[in-house]
């Protein structure tokens, strides 16, 4: 496979506010979040998606997904989440390196539907640092 942004992400070859790192994994912040805490969890060994994954790798990522979930949705006081995992690009897939992603949701219409629903929205890099913060505190 191609190499992409999550691996330059994984070599720390590019920032990103990580917020969860374990010897198969790595959960950081949505750059464009769907709404506030959007979370993205990858595995470190190289795949596509779903349909190239080894299933040692899915373990390891839901491991982590059911791991760090639970804290998003404290720090982000939110009132539910969805997990979602889109497999090619006509499901909506742009980077090709598996990724879950945690979308919090809130009761506040704002943040209600995916998809169809609000676009994501570019946040600044303060705001990512503060939600990650947030995160990070929960998870310690
Ligand atoms: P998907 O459409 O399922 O492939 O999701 C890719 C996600 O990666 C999108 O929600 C993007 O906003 C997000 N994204 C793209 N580049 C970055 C980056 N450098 N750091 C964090 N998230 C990113």
């Amino acid at each position: 496979m191609k190499d992409t942004i999550f691996g330059k992400i994984i070599r720390r070859e590019i920032p990103a506010e990580i917020v969860y790192e374990d010897d198969e994994t790595l959960a950081f912040l949505d750059i464009m979040p769907n709404s506030p805490g959007h979370t993205l969890v990858v595995p470190k060994e190289p795949s596509e998606n779903m349909l190239d994954i080894s299933e040692g790798s899915l373990l390891s990522v839901m491991k982590t997904v059911k791991k760090i979930a639970p804290a998003i949705k404290t720090a982000m006081e939110a009132d539910g989440f969805n997990i979602l995992v889109n497999n090619g690009t006509e499901a909506g897939q742009q980077v090709f390196h598996t990724h879950v992603h945690i979308i919090p949701r809130y009761k506040s219409a704002a943040f209600q539907k995916f998809p169809p629903g609000k676009p994501n929205v570019k946040v600044t890099p303060e705001e990512l640092a503060e939600v990650a913060e947030k995160i990070r505190t929960t998870l310690a």
